[in-house]
This record gives C-alpha cells, sequence and structure tokens, in this order.
C-alpha cells in the first residue's frame, strides 16, 4: 500500500501548485511497493539542479516541486523544474490527448537526455 499521508507545508500555495502536489510524478516507478512521502511542496530553488523527470536545468531562484520520498529504505530527493509542473497542471486539468502526451512527453525527454 502507497503511504500518501504527507505533511505538507501547504500555506502560501497557489491553487496550481496545490493542483500539481495531487499529480503523482513517478506512478510507473514504484509498482506495487511500499512509498512514503516525507515532503512534497513547492520551494525557491537556491542552487541550479536538475528536473527528476525532464533532466532539463532548473535555475537558482525557480519555484520548482521538490519531493521528498522513502523507497525501497532509502531517503531521496527529487526537484521538478517549472515547464513539467506546467505540464503536469495542464494534465491534471485538461481531460484531452493532448494534455497528456504532452505530460507523457516530460518523460520521453528526460529519457533522451539522460542517454
Ligand atoms: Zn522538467
Amino acid at each position: 500500500m502507497r503511504d500518501y499521508s504527507i505533511k505538507n507545508r501547504q500555506e502560501g500555495l497557489t491553487e496550481q501548485e496545490l493542483t500539481i502536489l495531487r499529480v503523482d510524478p513517478f506512478p510507473e516507478d514504484k509498482g506495487d511497493n511500499d512509498i512514503t512521502v516525507f515532503r512534497d511542496v513547492f520551494v525557491n530553488r537556491r542552487t541550479s539542479a536538475r528536473c527528476a523527470i525532464c533532466r532539463g536545468w532548473i535555475c537558482k531562484g525557480q519555484r520548482v516541486r521538490k519531493r521528498v520520498e522513502k523507497f525501497d529504505g532509502m531517503v531521496k530527493s527529487f526537484l521538478i523544474c517549472p515547464i513539467c509542473c506546467a505540464t503536469a497542471y495542464r494534465f491534471a486539468t485538461e481531460d484531452s490527448t493532448e494534455a497528456e502526451d504532452a505530460w507523457f512527453d516530460r518523460y520521453e525527454l528526460g529519457i533522451m537526455r539522460a542517454n
């Protein structure tokens, strides 16, 4: 069973950000394994980093989704860039194949960039 009992600091988040947090960014990876989400919030990034989905660069100062989870006994932290977040928002709010394709294209881009 997945554990989604997340203690988030959600004050100050926009409606759009709260909607994005409802999209599971890694539905495929986990299968039936137990995961615990410790934190799933939006933060202003202080240093550059890579997006966990599209592998693109996140610049200092950008507002990004930060998710911390425990999976297979390991605690990992993921950042998701503004473009992937905007695409996730569209995926969550628009009932269209275009929105769905756009969301899955972000993962494809990440696979391409990783190789
Ligand atoms: Zn991204």
